[in-house]
């Protein structure tokens, strides 16, 4: 009913920014273009009958465009520039033993809690920013000459599993000359609380594929949404070529699921490196402790805020009653999608190679922040 519309479980709408969107979309000076981050294809259809998991990208995209928005495109194209970033940063860093463990920056909610409680760990912590910001920066790029040429300006629209990205968005470092990487952030509960104003019929609405050039993600770049998704992405890359596909699976199997903290070590050419997976804040805290005391010694941590990453995220549907369940069923909805990804890794993708080559010629940099 009414009710649920507006305060879905009595929960965690912060602040409900949709007007925002109604009126850049009504606004003729504006572009209004959007990137999806991939846990949200994978629950917002639970708003409307479906399963956990269930796959409904093509309805986001046609829903997205039927509400006006110009071009949709895939945070995990930008989840792949991540990937090449922050595997190239941890490789310098590993050979010269700099700065070790790593920590991984793409959720806000664990920069955020890392600059509060352990402000000593900043050098630690990667400074490649999130795929949310990466996209921004890449598509102000790309838009420059459009709308110098048409007289817009480019709007852009993230549609996210958490409002720690609204915040995320918001910091001044990801602002330029006044104008933000990322114009407006909405999770996937404001979503459907547009779709259901709008009186959109969901089970009706015909899917739609995403845009060109920026709507091509790898398979490594999906599974970003989910506990060890990046990780694995980063192996994907770093162990090609020098695994079989056998030992490669058992390396990656061994960062998946749903325990607190997984944990990985990796051979290459006679050096040891040492991987540990983690979610919750709570079992990230832990895990910290152990490592400042001794206990333990990684080189590399990836950390997100919420339990079971961002499948599980605060502006997902449902934040305050998911189960295991829920969790494991989400994250198995972006793994289907991986495996029927013809591109697996994130230099499978010849849109990133097109965009290293073009756009970010000899200026890699903007993709990275001082946290
Ligand atoms: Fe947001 Fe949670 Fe994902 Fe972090 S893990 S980016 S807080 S949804």
């Amino acid at each position: 009913g009414q009710c649920r519309m507006v305060c879905p479980t009595g929960a965690i709408i912060i602040k409900n920014e949709t007007e925002k969107l109604w009126d850049a979309l009504y606004d003729k000076s504006k572009r209004v273009i959007a990137q999806i981050a991939p846990a949200v294809r994978v629950a917002l259809g639970e708003e409307f009958g479906k399963k956990p998991g269930e796959v409904t990208t093509g309805k986001i995209v046609a829903i997205l465009k039927k509400l006006g928005v110009e071009e949709v495109f895939d945070t995990s194209l930008s989840a792949d520039l991540t990937v090449v970033e922050e595997s190239n940063e941890f490789l310098k860093r590993y050979n010269k033993g700099e700065n070790l463990p790593l920590f991984t920056s793409c959720c806000p909610g664990w920069v955020k809690f890392a600059e509060t409680r352990y402000p000593e760990l900043k050098e630690n912590i990667s400074s490649c920013k999130s795929p949310q910001q990466m996209f921004g920066t890449v598509l102000r790029e790309a838009y420059k000459e459009k709308d110098a040429e048409d007289l817009r300006d480019t709007y852009i629209l993230s549609i996210m599993p958490c409002t720690a990205k609204k915040a995320e968005a918001a910091r001044p470092e990801f602002s330029h000359d006044g104008v933000r990487e990322v114009d407006l952030v909405l999770t996937t509960q404001e979503l459907s609380i547009m779709i259901k104003e709008i009186g959109i019929k969901f089970d009706e609405v015909e899917e739609e594929a995403m845009d060109m050039p920026f709507g091509t993600g790898s398979g490594a770049g999906v599974i970003f949404g989910t506990t060890g998704g990046v990780t694995e992405a980063v192996l994907r890359r770093v162990l090609k070529n020098k695994f079989d596909k056998e030992d490669c699976n058992i390396i990656f199997n061994s960062v998946r699921g749903l325990d607190s903290v997984k944990e990985a070590i990796v051979n290459i050419d006679g050096n040891e490196i040492k991987i540990a997976v983690v979610h919750g804040l709570k079992h990230a805290d832990n895990l910290i402790k152990q490592i400042k005391s001794g206990e333990k010694k990684y080189d590399l941590i990836e950390v997100m805020a919420c339990n079971g990453g961002c499948v599980a995220g605060g502006g997902q549907p449902q934040p305050k009653m998911i189960t295991r369940e829920t969790r494991a069923l989400r994250s198995k909805g972006l793994y289907d999608i991986d495996k029927t990804n013809q591109l697996k890794d994130a230099e499978d993708n010849y849109i990133v190679k097109n965009i290293y080559n073009g756009l970010l010629k000899n200026k890699t940099h903007i993709l990275h922040t001082n946290h």
